[in-house]
């Protein structure tokens, strides 16, 4: 920084000053001398004031006009501090346009109200969760633009110490969480985030404990009612004895199947992909559950198999088992003694299907979309009957994501079913004879 330079401001001065005296001193007017000599460093200074001020209004983003002496010195100071205040003002505007660029990504609402309440900004999801739009409808009040009125309470009471949550005013679908703030001198900072996909998850979370615990407690009634029995009882007869002890095992075994898909079902969903993943012959592996089927003791079916066996998928042995069992055991459970049921292993020019098709029972049309939700039965008096737990298809659904595949199903009440697993055919291998 220049030190002001009042030296040569005293030497104009006497410049001013000494001829003035000189002049005195030969006619002896010093009254008119020194009022000249005023006049002429007023004048001075009043240019100087002029220039001054002509630059600042006018032509202050140029370089000031130069000036010697104090002057130079006062031009040169406000120069710097109008550039320093400038450069301030950008530093500052880049900060306050990140600060809103990163409001702006936000995928929850953000709006800032002043201390009357009006809007100053709102982002663009602000726009898709509560209507808000910016530019738009700066300045009104926020009240009068979402008019819901446990929020019109909410906002208006000033105390913001839990948040609110509320149906966005769109589309009542969708649920918010509210949350506003105090900055600055009374503004408000609010945020409005969509707490759907949380709330069904809770949701979700708490219908599954409540499935597992009535799953779980039905087989214990009926095994503390027998048990109780037993207990209260001198029974001698031992071909009741026998129907007792069987009932109960046939309740622990529902148990037990249940804990079992269970564990799997929350493998699946924790664990993100199987580790082993071998070549595996698909049709070998349909067969040997054919056999598991056929001795399963569910009575007489036709289980035919039919497929390429040059085509063997890459993938967890023990995963497709599972699933590949729950679809043919669902399909002998759900058809009657005599039935047919078909499985198939081909591949076309776009994806490799496993088909299992049955001519048992049938599902209605509307079930088909819930078939894989946990614990979703057609007819829950009938799953009782044949023991499903309600998991099986869920877990087909999980190994068929780990396996980047899907299930397809095609049902007509009366004449059967047909679950497709659908495969990409990148986890193919296709086998090549030798001679
Ligand atoms: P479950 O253990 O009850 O069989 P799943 O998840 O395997 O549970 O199947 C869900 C429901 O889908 C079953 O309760 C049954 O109503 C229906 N379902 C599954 N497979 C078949 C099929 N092949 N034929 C008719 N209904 C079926």
């Amino acid at each position: 920084m220049r030190i002001i330079n009042w030296k040569s401001e005293i030497k104009l001065l006497l410049c001013f000053l000494i001829p003035a005296l000189i002049i005195d001193w030969f006619f002896d007017i010093l009254p008119w001398a020194i009022l000249l000599v005023v006049s002429a460093y007023l004048t001075w200074t009043f240019l100087q004031l002029r220039r001054i001020h002509r630059w600042l209004n006018h032509e202050s983003h140029k370089p000031p006009p130069y000036s010697s002496g104090i002057w130079g010195d006062i031009f040169d100071s406000i120069y710097r501090l109008e550039r320093q205040n400038k450069e301030e003002k950008l530093r500052l505007q880049a900060a306050v346009d990140y600060l809103r660029d990163s409001f702006a990504s936000l995928d929850d609402a953000a709006v800032m109200v002043n201390k009357r309440g009006n809007i100053e900004w709102s982002n663009v999801a602000a726009e898709n969760l509560l209507g808000l739009r910016y530019p738009d409808d700066t300045d009104q009040q926020l009240v009068n633009l979402v008019r819901t009125p446990e929020f019109i309470d909410y906002f208006e009471s000033r105390n913001y110490e839990d948040p609110l949550d509320m149906d966005a005013p769109k589309d009542p679908r969708i649920k918010l969480q509210v949350h506003v703030t105090f900055f600055g001198e009374g503004s408000r900072l609010m945020f409005a985030r969509d707490i759907t996909r949380t709330n069904k998850l809770m949701e979700m979370r708490t219908d599954f404990v409540a499935n597992v615990s009535h799953e779980l407690r039905t087989p214990l009634t009926v095994i503390n009612g027998y048990l109780e029995t037993l207990h209260d009882n001198d029974i001698s007869d031992t071909d009741r004895l026998k129907r007792i002890v069987e009932q109960m095992l046939g309740q622990s075994h529902r148990m037990e199947s249940l804990v079992k898909d269970l564990i799997l079902l929350s493998r699946l969903e924790t664990v993100p992909e199987a580790m082993e993943q071998h070549e595996i012959d698909i049709l070998s592996l349909i067969e040997s559950i054919r056999i598991e089927a056929m001795a399963s003791g569910r009575g007489e079916r036709l289980i035919t198999i039919e497929g390429d066996s040059a085509i063997s998928l890459m993938g967890n042995m023990d995963e497709l088992r599972s699933a590949f069992t729950n679809l043919i055991i669902n399909a002998v459970k759900y058809t009657e003694e005599g039935g047919h049921i078909h499985v198939s292993w081909y591949r076309d020019k776009n994806n490799a299907y496993l088909e299992v098709t049955d001519d048992g029972i049938g599902i209605d049309r509307h079930h088909l979309p819930r078939l894989t939700e946990r614990f979703y039965r057609v007819d829950t008096s009938r799953s009782i009957d044949t023991g499903g737990t309600g998991l099986g298809l869920a877990i087909v659904k999980h190994v068929l994501m780990r396996h980047q595949g899907d299930l397809e199903v095609n049902s007509t009440i009366g004449e059967g079913s047909t679950f497709t697993c659908v495969f990409p055919l990148s986890r193919t291998v296709a086998q090549s004879y030798t001679a």
